[in-house]
C-alpha cells in the first residue's frame, strides 16, 4: 500500500492522533455502558482519513474507528452523520462498500469546497455498500431554516436505515463567520440542529471535527449539545 499525505507529521502526531481516537472509542463506550449521549473532543478530527490517505488535518479516522468497533463487535448497525462543512471522504471511502454502516453527509458542495473529489449526490455506496451513502451537497450562504430542511431529510434517511447507534461528526465550520467556509448557519441553528438529530431518539456519540471560528468554537458546540440534550443555553 502507497500511504498518500497532504498533512504535515510533526513530532508528536503520532501520540495526538492516536489519542483522538481513544477519546472516540471512549465516548462511544460510555453510551455503550447506557448513557443516551456522549461527546467526544477529538484533536486532531479524523473524516478525512481514508484507508490509504490522510488529509485535511486528519489522520486516523475516529469515527470510522468508533463505528467499526460498534458493528464488527456486537453486530450493531450504525450510522455517521456528519455535519461538518466539508464532505467526509474518508468516513464515506471506508465504508463505501458496506451495508452495516451508513454515512449521511451534510456539506458545502464539493465543487466549490475541499475536498472537491468526493461528495457529490450521486455517491450512493457500491456492491453491498449501495444506497448506504448519503450526500446532501448545499449551496453557498445557506442559512438556518434550509439547512434545517436538508438535515431533516438527513435524518429521514437515517431512520429508513434504523441503526441502533449514532455517532455525529460535528464540524462547527458551517458557522455563518466561519473564516475558512461559506455556510452561514446560526448559533441558533447548531441548537435545532442537536434538538432534531434527539428526535431521532438514537444512543448518540458526538465526535468534535472541524470549525474555525475559534473565539464562538465553545459556544456553538455547547449549543449544539444543549439542543441533544434537550438542555437549556
Ligand atoms: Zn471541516
Amino acid at each position: 500500500m502507497v500511504l498518500r499525505t497532504t498533512t504535515p507529521l510533526t513530532e508528536g502526531t503520532y501520540t495526538a492522533a492516536r489519542g483522538a481516537v481513544d477519546t472516540a472509542l471512549t465516548a462511544t463506550k460510555i453510551v455503550l455502558d447506557g448513557e443516551a449521549n456522549s461527546y467526544g473532543l477529538c484533536r486532531p478530527p479524523g473524516h478525512h482519513a481514508t484507508t490509504d490517505l490522510y488529509g485535511g488535518y486528519c489522520f486516523f479516522n475516529n469515527a470510522a474507528v468508533a463505528a467499526h468497533y460498534v458493528s464488527s463487535t456486537f453486530g450493531t448497525k450504525v450510522t455517521v452523520l456528519d455535519v461538518d462543512y466539508h464532505h467526509g471522504n474518508g468516513t464515506q471511502e471506508i465504508f463505501y462498500g458496506r451495508d452495516d454502516v451508513q454515512y449521511v453527509s451534510l456539506h458545502g458542495d464539493p465543487t466549490r469546497a475541499y475536498p472537491y473529489i468526493t461528495g457529490y449526490a450521486d455517491e450512493e455506496g457500491t456492491g453491498r455498500g449501495r444506497g448506504a451513502n448519503l450526500n446532501i451537497p448545499l449551496p453557498k450562504r445557506t442559512e438556518d431554516d434550509p439547512y434545517m430542511s436538508a438535515l431533516d431529510r438527513a435524518c429521514e434517511a437515517i431512520r429508513a436505515f434504523s441503526p441502533g447507534l449514532l455517532i455525529v461528526s460535528l464540524g462547527l465550520d458551517t458557522f455563518v463567520t466561519d473564516p475558512i467556509s461559506d455556510l452561514a448557519v446560526t448559533q441558533d441553528g447548531f441548537r435545532r440542529s442537536g434538538d432534531l438529530v434527539r428526535q431521532l431518539g438514537l444512543p448518540t456519540v458526538v465526535l468534535q471535527e472541524g470549525g474555525y471560528d475559534v473565539n464562538a468554537l465553545g459556544t456553538n458546540v455547547q449549543a449544539w449539545l444543549h439542543g441533544l440534550a434537550a438542555t437549556k443555553n
